[in-house]
């Protein structure tokens, strides 16, 4: 690390990351005939320390998507970045304990990863208390080998008819996080899948309100994600680097 990088003026290997990603993500796009405009950039910070997020917003990235409220909370609240809250959206991309809820319904522009009822229903009440309509998400699990938490095809539809009548919040999507595999083509039928589920959800009008996102694709597949429909994607290696866990954080 240049003496430069090391006081924190300047880093040119986290620049030239975000224009890379801004530049695969437009190709992407064009190739699937859709606008590089539509696709949001969430930012994924977890583990990685407030100068990093610091530099990250000063480069002009906005959205930031952690996966641990607690975590989020400590850096939300921080000195360094609470100043530059302006224009910041801060969203919840892991999975969601109950008694977490209050403080992600305080912190979060959107919740990524409401995966139950009862979950949506306590998230809803704390919304009510704050005033707020909160943007969610809704997590799909789409295989056995998917992350443990989401909700399983076959509830789906149910699931959200009752989740669209709580009004204190907004749906706005799905999301799914596929199995890692090396070969990203490998992830597609996955993200198709979602897409297709979110149009017969549109189709079948259980919403009142057409659901748009699809928060899918990170560091090894957003490409393929987007191709198929993605206007979200999460992506933290591709612009930090690899992260470096402690125990307590790994996961
Ligand atoms: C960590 C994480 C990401 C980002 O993964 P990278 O491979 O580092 O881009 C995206 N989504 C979720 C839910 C995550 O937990």
């Amino acid at each position: 690390m240049s003496t430069l990088r090391a006081i924190g003026m300047i880093d040119t290997q986290l620049i030239e990351n975000i224009s890379r990603i801004y530049r695969r993500i437009s190709h992407a796009a064009i190739r699937a005939g859709r606008k590089p405009e539509d696709i949001k950039l969430i930012v994924v910070t977890k583990t990685i320390s407030i100068q990093q997020i610091k530099k990250a917003m000063d480069a002009g990235l906005r959205i930031f998507g952690e996966s641990k409220v607690q975590e989020a909370q400590t850096k939300v609240m921080s000195d360094e970045l609470r100043v530059m809250n302006n224009g910041i959206e801060w969203h919840l991309i892991g999975h969601l304990q109950k008694n977490k809820a209050k403080t992600a319904v305080e912190l979060f522009e959107m919740i990524h990863s409401i995966d139950s009822l009862e979950l949506a229903e306590i998230a809803d009440k704390h919304a009510k208390k704050a005033g707020k309509t909160q943007k969610i998400l809704l997590q799909v699990k789409l295989s056995d080998e998917t992350s443990k938490y989401g909700i399983s095809k076959d509830n789906l539809f149910g699931l959200i008819k009752k989740i669209s009548e709580l009004k204190n919040l907004s749906i706005k999507g799905l999301m799914t996080i596929p199995p890692f595999f090396e070969s990203p083509e490998k992830a597609r039928p996955y993200f198709s899948e979602l897409r297709a589920l979110r149009d017969a959800i549109n189709e079948s009008r259980v919403t009142s309100r057409e659901l748009q996102d699809l928060s899918m694709g990170m560091t090894n597949d957003f490409e393929v994600a987007i191709e198929e429909g993605a206007t979200m994607v999460r992506i933290g290696t591709a612009i930090f680097g690899e992260r470096k866990y402690c125990h307590k954080e790994a996961q």
